[in-house]
């Protein structure tokens, strides 16, 4: 459904993806795990529009995207945090894409109220981001990344900013949803007990390369490199 073939990403000299190669199904959660620098922010920014790859291609639902604006493709993306607009109320806020795509008034406010409704903020669509809890403005960000039904969504460490607790409630909450819209997603976490957690696949990463790509279970049992065993936690 969204395939990545010998996508590679150089800044300068700098070459921070690798012929990158991925096959993601439909309704799939994939996960891209690494540490700090790896290249997962990258990768991810290639399959939203937001970087161009040096070399590939990125296909969605066959039709090749690699070249195409964050606007000309379908997909919806969650920052790590703070990513609201300020000045909108929440409901505004989740309302954005709808009105840059021109849809009808009363479309859109159905729309809104439904997305609400389903992040279980149906009574706060008045209020500014300020007045809410992080872990509330991130419900609020992934209603705004889905309100317009995108094909693929896309997850930038959306709970890296959160407190433990609520990160665990978020976490499953993002998966539940996911599952319930049927979505394709890709996660983006350097945090491997919540790609273990959440993921169908995790892809581990180590500078710009996959270093296994498989099932938290693989992953977790047979580790197959010494980075992918040592960053797992399987070996001190
Ligand atoms: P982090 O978790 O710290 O965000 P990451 O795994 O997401 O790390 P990337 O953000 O994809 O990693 O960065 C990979 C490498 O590419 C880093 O060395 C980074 O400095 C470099 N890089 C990213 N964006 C640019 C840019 N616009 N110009 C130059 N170098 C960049």
């Amino acid at each position: 459904f969204l395939t990545l073939k010998g996508v590679r990403k150089s800044f300068g000299p700098q070459t921070v993806v690798h012929d990158f190669d991925l096959e993601i199904a439909r309704g799939e959660f994939v996960t891209f795990l690494g540490p700090s620098g790896c290249g997962k922010t990258t990768l991810l920014r290639m399959v939203a529009g937001f970087e161009t790859p040096t070399a590939g291609t990125i296909a969605i639902d066959g039709r090749d995207v690699t070249h195409l604006p964050p606007n000309a493709r379908k997909v919806g993306m969650v920052f790590q945090a703070y990513a609201l607009f300020p000045n909108m109320t929440v409901a505004d806020n989740v309302a954005f894409g709808l009105k840059v795509a021109g849809r009808p008034k009363s479309e859109i406010r159905t729309r809104v109220e439904e997305m609400l409704a389903l992040i279980k903020l149906g009574h706060l669509g008045a209020r500014y981001p300020y007045q809410l809890s992080g872990g509330q403005q991130q419900r609020v960000a992934l209603a705004r990344a889905l309100a317009v039904r995108p094909q693929v969504l896309l997850l930038d460490e959306p709970l890296s900013a959160l407190d433990a607790k609520i990160r665990l409630s978020l976490r499953q909450e993002i998966r539940d949803l996911q599952r319930k819209l049927g979505i394709t997603a890709i996660f983006v976490t350097h945090d491997q007990e919540e790609a273990l957690s959440v993921s169908d696949r995790i892809v581990v990463l180590n500078e710009g390369r996959a270093e296994q790509i498989g099932t938290p279970f693989d992953i977790y049992n047979h580790p197959r490199t010494r980075f992918a065993a040592s960053f797992i936690g399987t070996l001190s």
